[in-house]
């Protein structure tokens, strides 16, 4: 083997770290499954919250059948105190009242009585917290493996997003990445680098990690794992890909290119 360890990462959301060790040729998928598990969860929240909304409004539909069937009730009294009211009047009105108590009776049955309109706001919560815990638990676990190597090349993932994509990630594609959380990432990894005297080096100038390691072309990768160059026709994993392509940066543009943010 021979020679310093380094570690050039490249983060991701479908792969949250890829690091290349350009000395064995080793290449580390680090929460290779972290973002599909991620987006799995955020389904199973989804379709919660839409249960929850419907609970919301069928507890507003008892609300209103309480307060109509209240409402009436005051005419009545009200109605029965006229001495100028009329039997049939009152008589009507009193149906009326008996038939709003039974469709407010009726409404808050089918509330109480669903299995479907228990308290999804806790269940939700309660989500959002494991993921919360899994993620943080994880960073741990990833912190303590880039750490082990001399020297860490990490790029700022949000730098790197902003080059990347023009508009950048919608919808559930951000949810992902905030529940990644890859700078609080990069906060732990400082921080435990720093009990040793050491950070890890960022990258002082822009670099694409998408471009093709073996001939240079910039490709479209979406989200597809295999990066297959349209010019040279060479593929890869994608992230080993990026990784191999910062490697690459270093070895051309030399120490002078990584700094310490
Ligand atoms: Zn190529």
């Amino acid at each position: 083997m021979g020679g310093l360890r380094w570690l050039a990462c490249d983060p991701g959301t479908q792969v949250f770290i890829c690091a290349y060790d350009p000395i064995t040729g080793d290449i580390y998928l680090i929460g290779s499954e972290m973002g599909a598990w991620i987006r799995t969860i955020l389904k199973v929240i989804d379709g919660l919250k839409s249960v929850l909304s419907r609970t919301i409004d069928a507890k507003n539909a008892v609300h209103d059948a309480h307060k109509a069937w209240i409402a009436a009730k005051g005419a009545l009294a009200t109605l029965r105190r006229d001495p100028n009211s009329t039997l049939e009047e009152r008589a009507e009105l009193a149906l009326k009242v008996d038939k709003l108590q039974i469709a407010y009776l009726n409404t808050q049955d089918n509330v109480a009585n669903s299995p479907e309109f228990k308290d999804k706001e806790a269940e939700i919560q309660a989500l959002y917290r494991k993921l919360q815990t899994q993620v943080k638990a994880f960073h741990q676990v990833a912190a303590g493996f880039l750490q082990a190597f001399p020297i860490v090349i990490l790029p700022r993932f949000n730098q790197q997003m902003l080059k990347r994509g023009g508009s950048g990630p919608q919808g559930t594609d951000k949810t992902i990445l905030t529940m990644l959380s890859h700078a609080a990432f990069y906060g732990l990894l400082c921080r435990r680098m720093a009990s040793e005297g050491r950070r890890p080096l960022v990258p002082t100038e822009a670099f694409s990690s998408q471009a093709c390691i073996f001939c240079g072309n910039m490709c479209k990768v979406g989200r597809a794992f295999i990066y297959k160059c349209s010019k040279c026709k060479n593929w890869w994993h994608r992230d080993a890909n990026g990784a191999a392509m910062i490697c690459l940066f270093v070895i051309i543009r030399g120490m002078d290119w990584l700094g310490l943010d």
